[in-house]
């Protein structure tokens, strides 16, 4: 069936801005925090020179759905965030979560215990006598964009490769899912994958600035077949086939070096979408590519923007904004 826009119009997107707080180094220098919050504004205050250097400040402000300051805690960006999309997956729509900014901006800090809290709200929704007795069952696969190549990071960094199916819905050959009944597993699932990853959790360097990670938490009915099968061919799952009986939560993380060109192809996508084009240029970057069945339908998105407060970082900071307030 032929994708028209009009059908699958546009995703929802949710604009969520973060600021962490100054860390012991900006103290130790005393840098600036430039970024101050007000509900859902925050106005960035640019130290800036004129030609004849005197000092002054140029006031940049925004708005966005929200606006979370250094003081709010991870618990209540779950709230924020994930929480408000949990019920909207039970009615089969595809829900994904990403935050993005630049190194040190806090993507990791935020995006950690969010799995973690979605399975557990997730294990929760299924224990409800409306879907206990249906057979569903939460499955985790975790895997990373790195250098525009899908390496599965809970299978020994396997190489993946993405494919279109007949519902012209985005289909990961290869990659494993795992179901996980408890908090626990996806705490431990969570952790051998971050391992796995092309840096480990240490961030700031060159080789993280290249790395996407994606967390697809995903609800369907437990297959009996494969059950046999998977007994003759080891623990070979299926593809992450993305199919209407199930829902899916994507958690994603995005990082440096290709932000500005995923980034600006997710744009492209939107407007596309918007403008009801047929032809939505998701080829544009290998994360529109792997992210878009969440871009279409009445799918919804979260973007999580962090930010830096520090001086230092002012130009990153205004970068991610202008970004986040194109997409609103
Ligand atoms: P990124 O993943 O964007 O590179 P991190 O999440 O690793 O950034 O954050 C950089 C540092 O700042 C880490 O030491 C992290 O613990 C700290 N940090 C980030 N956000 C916050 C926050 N909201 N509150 C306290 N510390 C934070």
């Amino acid at each position: 069936k032929e994708m028209s826009a009009r059908e699958n119009n546009v995703a929802k997107i949710k604009v969520v801005v973060r600021k962490r707080p100054l860390n012991k180094k900006e103290i130790s220098r005393k840098e600036d925090d430039i970024v101050t919050v007000s509900e859902n504004a925050l106005t960035v205050h640019e130290p800036k020179l004129k030609v004849d250097l005197t000092a002054y400040v140029e006031k940049h402000e925004f708005c966005f759905d929200a606006v979370l300051d250094e003081h709010v805690t991870n618990d209540e960006v779950y709230r924020e965030t994930v929480e408000p999309i949990i019920p909207i997956i039970f009615q089969r729509t595809k829900a994904t979560c990403f935050a993005y900014g630049q190194t040190g901006s806090g993507k990791t800090f935020t995006m950690q215990p969010l799995p973690l809290r979605a399975a557990k709200d997730l294990v929760r929704y299924l224990h409800q006598p409306v879907y206990r007795n249906q057979r569903f069952k939460l499955w985790l696969s975790y895997f990373e964009i790195y250098g525009g190549k899908l390496f599965d990071l809970l299978s020994d960094r396997k190489k993946l490769c993405m494919r279109e199916d007949g519902r012209q819905q985005v289909c990961i050959v290869g990659l494993q899912e795992f179901e996980v009944s408890d908090v626990q597993i996806v705490k431990e699932y969570i952790e051998r994958g971050n391992a796995a990853r092309s840096t480990g959790s240490t961030g700031a360097n060159e080789e993280s600035s290249r790395s996407h990670a994606i967390l697809q938490l995903v609800i369907k009915k437990h297959p009996e077949i494969k059950e046999s099968k998977r007994k003759n061919d080891g623990d070979e799952s299926k593809p992450g086939k993305l199919g209407s009986d199930i829902m899916v939560l994507i958690l994603a993380r995005i990082e440096g070096a290709e932000i500005n060109k995923s980034l600006l192809a997710l744009k492209e996508c939107i407007r596309a979408l918007d403008n009801d084009q047929i032809h939505i240029p998701f080829r544009g970057s290998k994360l529109t590519e792997v992210l878009r069945d969440s871009f279409v339908g009445n799918s919804r998105t979260v973007m999580i923007s962090c930010i830096s407060p520090n001086a230092g970082s002012c130009e990153h900071t205004l970068n991610t904004l202008r970004y986040a307030d194109r997409v609103k």
